[in-house]
């Protein structure tokens, strides 16, 4: 794929860039190692400073950094800012926290071990890839950049193929901020690279989000040099309304929940599961609150839902919506793509959707809903079990024998009662079965990428 910048409004190509040649990615592969030098003998302060001041960058350019997001995949321009400020956020959180986070866990009686002191300590473990997707290009970065150089690692950027404005900006704020160079460097490389960089022995770990293919095929690389992985997957998250529950703000936030970025997310809601109850009356005020979303130019400040990132995108989503209909699904609104310029697909709900449809196991990343009546709640928890994901959840009740059992039967990796999915730094992310493994954000993401050295002192 092209290194470049085509905007998807438009489908016009805005910038292209060279791919970095063999000796660039040489040069900053080393300019990565000797940071990691210096990085692990500065202090948690010293760091803090450095991400604080990067944090404060990030903010004084929210505006044309916003206008790239939405020119480089299309993200209706309120939601780039928000996820501008939501990195620099993401950023602090981890100046304040990575200490009290990373700190040594004492044993309480050492005596126990035979030790007048042990000690379990959190050291980093040097250059670590991350290979990075579009769909929130700075968001998915921040949130591998921020805690990893906290630790004391250093990272080397391999970001998708159409947002390298994104990553050329990435590539210097860190060290605007006062970190040394190379200490988080992009390397502009298709994918056919990214073995090669694995395989670095500089590397020490790697990190993926992205698609179930690209994750087997980096974690298969990472295992065989024994390295450590995390991948964060696709997700298809399952949406359950049972007959307690607020119907209102269900339908408003189920709205809000499958179209969040274009419905380009992977925790977005994608199934909805609703109760034969409060179905008809969820389905109404569903579908025709998505029908009335404004869907147009991502930079107007009114739109609600811009265009699918690129033209293989829109097309996948085409043929999950046209297999369905072929089978005999319902088309409740939506369904076709739009004629003109620009990959836009318009919010779509299906009903009727049978196993022999593959939207019914696969994942639709677009603003297309998939909607199902269960008469129970054991119905609605086989059915949110019932494909290879296991991102996250939202379930909707008030019921607390129900919560609790939605809490503990749903296999993934969160379940949100009552509200919709949301990345938090203060929580941990991230997925079971195919959506992946290993967690980001919060204290267990900060310590993926750090050996957990056992001291113990006689
Ligand atoms: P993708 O094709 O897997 O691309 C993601 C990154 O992996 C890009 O940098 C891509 O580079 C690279 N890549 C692709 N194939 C590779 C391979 N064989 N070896 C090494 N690197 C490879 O993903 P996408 O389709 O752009 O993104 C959408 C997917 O990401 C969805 O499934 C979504 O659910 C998932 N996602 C998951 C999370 C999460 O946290 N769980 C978050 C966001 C998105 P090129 O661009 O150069 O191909």
């Amino acid at each position: 794929m092209a290194i470049a910048t085509v905007n998807p409004a438009t489908g016009e190509i805005e910038k292209t860039f060279d791919p970095h040649s063999p000796a660039e990615v040489e040069r900053r592969l080393t300019l990565a190692a000797s940071a990691f030098a210096t990085l692990k003998g500065t202090t948690f302060a010293q760091r803090g400073e450095w991400m604080r001041s990067a944090a404060d960058l990030l903010e004084a350019d929210v505006d044309p950094l916003a206008e790239i997001v939405t020119r480089e995949m299309g993200r209706p321009i309120g939601g780039a800012r928000a996820e501008v400020l939501k990195c620099a956020k993401g950023m602090r959180f981890y100046a304040d926290h990575a200490e009290e986070f990373l700190a040594d866990e004492p044993l309480d009686d050492p005596s126990k071990v035979g030790a007048s002191r042990a000690v379990a300590r959190y050291q980093p473990l040097g250059v670590i890839l991350a290979v990075m997707p579009w769909n929130y290009p700075l968001w998915q970065v921040v949130r591998f950049a921020a805690p990893a150089l906290m630790a004391g690692n250093t990272g080397v950027l391999k970001h998708a193929s159409n947002v390298p404005q994104s990553a050329l900006y990435l590539d210097t704020l860190f060290t605007r901020g006062g970190f040394p160079e190379g200490a988080f460097t992009s390397l502009l490389i298709g994918s056919a690279e990214v073995a090669a960089v694995i395989e670095d022995p500089r590397v020490r770990a790697v990190t993926l989000t992205g698609s179930e293919p690209a994750g087997r095929s980096v974690a298969s690389t990472a295992a065989a040099q024994v390295k450590k992985s995390v991948l964060e997957l696709g997700g298809s998250d399952p949406f359950i309304v049972m007959p307690s529950a607020d119907l209102d703000a269900a339908v408003t936030t189920a709205v809000n929940a499958r179209t969040v970025n274009n419905g380009q997310s992977c925790i977005a809601a994608k199934r909805f599961i609703i109760h034969e109850a409060v179905y008809d009356a969820f389905i109404a005020g569903f579908t025709d609150a998505m029908a009335g979303l404004r869907v147009g130019d991502p930079l107007d400040e009114q739109t609600q839902i811009g265009p699918i990132a690129t033209a293989s995108g829109r097309d996948e989503l085409s043929e999950l919506v046209d297999d369905a209909r072929a089978k005999g699904a319902d088309i409740l609104t939506g369904g076709s793509a739009s004629d003109g310029p620009g990959w836009f697909y318009p919010p779509t709900v299906i009903a009727g959707v049978t196993p022999a449809m593959r939207v019914h196991l696969e994942e639709t990343f677009g603003p297309v809903a998939t909607v199902y009546r269960v008469k129970d709640a054991d119905e609605a928890i086989a059915l949110a079990n019932v494909n290879d994901f296991g991102l996250s959840s939202s379930v909707w009740t008030t019921d607390a024998a129900e919560r609790e059992r939605f809490e503990n039967e749903i296999e993934a990796g969160a379940v949100f009662v009552n509200g919709m999915t949301v990345s938090y730094p203060e929580l941990p992310f991230g997925g079971i079965k195919n959506s992946g493994f290993g967690r980001e954000l919060a204290a267990a993401g900060i310590r993926e990428f750090c050996n957990l050295k056992t001291v113990w002192e006689a």
